[in-house]
């Protein structure tokens, strides 16, 4: 039989079921959720730049629309297969409803190596895409949004080519743009700055505040990055950061203005002066109030979660800590941050980069962050609530909130009978 905690689909499918017989919700509501609604499949021819042609598989898929069109990101890498972008669109589904955005969940990608693409290339692929897949995407049926390798460019070409096909200025098609085409202040830093406004929030609700606390962080990109800014500019001390190539530790706290000046030169963090090496590994298990897993998943295993020392784990990455290991960190009573609420900051920024579209109407980044914050703030009283009520753990409790949310407009849309 399958190992459901490896394969992230069969783990989603459980993910919903335990939330479906909590709630006592009709069975109806699990057989809708249990796959996506549609999933396309699509071929994407390219020219490469030595003129040869080459097809790498594409896909698409649309969970659950219940709540409005499905919303998510693509990703471009050679792991990418049905499965894995099945699982990714029902997480997105669930990160939505938790959020009280007006999406369903959406997901798509290219198994393809990017690293292996000339930038020509890349824009060749990127616009077959959207070819294949221009008539079941739309600002009012489905948004694609960046996600692992997929970046502002990469959404430039995609929104370019699909309103040369509806021969209209369409913007509101996809999320993530750059600025000048409509993209929104803040949508870049949205993922880190939402970690961190989560975290806090959860870190008040055990006593912990987050200005005195100690900040250990997994992960130097888009997200790791932005978290060990926003936590330092809060007063936190962040004491170890990594990326790929390995970490650096400071128990009296970084430099991370330097730090972040370092990685510009140095293309990485390891050498920083002032600090101690430490492996990627290690720092997982260094003292410190809260851990930020924000690069791989399955990093915190039941092998190494009874030695995590922190508090609070706020999961930057898309499933950072196996369901073992979840386990483990719930009886040891370490508060997780579940990925879901966690990295949602970014998907909240992509929803009001789209109302700006839609409303030709541009915000300030103060408002954007203002409006982040409020947001996540409510999904985290909804998560509370059940958590409280149910006596389940975060992540539980967030399922909780998302499925009944979905259960209700399935219902009220007269999908269950
Ligand atoms: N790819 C991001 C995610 O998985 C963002 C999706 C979006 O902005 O639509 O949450």
């Amino acid at each position: 039989m399958a190992d459901a905690s490896l394969n992230p689909y069969l783990r989603a499918q459980q993910a919903f079921k335990e939330a479906v017989d909590t709630l006592g919700l009709e069975p109806g509501v699990y057989e809708l959720l249990k796959q996506p609604l549609r999933f396309y499949e699509v071929a994407v021819p390219f020219i490469r730049d030595d003129g040869t042609l080459q097809v790498f598989p594409g896909y698409r898929s649309h969970h659950n629309d219940a709540l409005g069109p499905t919303k998510g990101g693509l990703r471009f890498h050679p792991d990418v297969n049905a499965d894995e972008v099945k699982a990714l669109s029902m997480w997105m589904t669930v990160k939505c409803a938790l959020l009280g955005l007006p999406y369903g969940g959406g997901k798509g990608g290219i198994a393809c190596d990017p690293e292996q693409l000339s930038e020509h290339e890349l824009e060749r692929l990127s616009r077959e895409y959207i070819r294949g897949i221009a008539l079941v995407i739309g600002p009012d049926k489905d948004i694609p949004a960046p996600d692992v390798s997929t970046n502002p460019q990469i959404m430039a070409w995609m929104v370019d080519e699909y309103s040369r096909i509806r021969g209209e200025n369409s913007f509101g098609m996809i999320t993530g743009k750059p600025l000048v085409i409509g993209g929104s202040q803040g949508r870049l830093e949205a993922t880190g700055r939402g970690l961190v406004s989560a975290v806090r929030e959860m870190a008040r609700q055990v006593n912990l505040d987050f200005a005195k606390s100690r900040v250990a962080i997994q992960g130097f990109g888009n997200v790791g990055s932005v978290a060990a800014a926003t936590a330092h500019d809060m007063g936190a001390r962040v004491v170890a950061v990594s990326d790929k190539e390995g970490g650096i530790y400071n128990a009296d706290g970084l430099d991370v203005p330097g730090v972040l000046a370092y990685k510009q030169v140095h293309r990485n963090v390891v050498g920083f002066p002032g600090a101690e090496p430490v492996s990627n590994h290690d720092l997982l298990e260094l003292p410190c109030d809260i851990l930020l897993p924000a690069a791989l998943e399955n990093v915190i295993t039941a092998d190494n979660a009874d030695r995590i020392q922190a508090r609070i784990v706020g999961e930057g990455a898309n499933g950072p800590t196996t369901p073992e290991a979840d386990q483990i960190l719930f009886e040891k009573g370490v508060l997780v941050v579940p990925d879901i609420l966690a990295n949602a900051g970014g998907v909240t920024v992509s929803y009001f980069e789209w109302v700006q579209n839609q409303s030709r109407w541009y915000w300030t980044e103060a408002e954007v962050d203002e409006r982040l914050h409020q947001m996540m703030g409510a999904a985290i009283e909804a998560m509370h609530e059940m958590h409280e009520r149910y006596g389940v753990s975060h992540r539980r409790a967030a399922y909780l909130v998302a499925v009944d949310r979905i259960a209700s407009a399935m219902r009220v849309r007269g999908w269950l009978k």
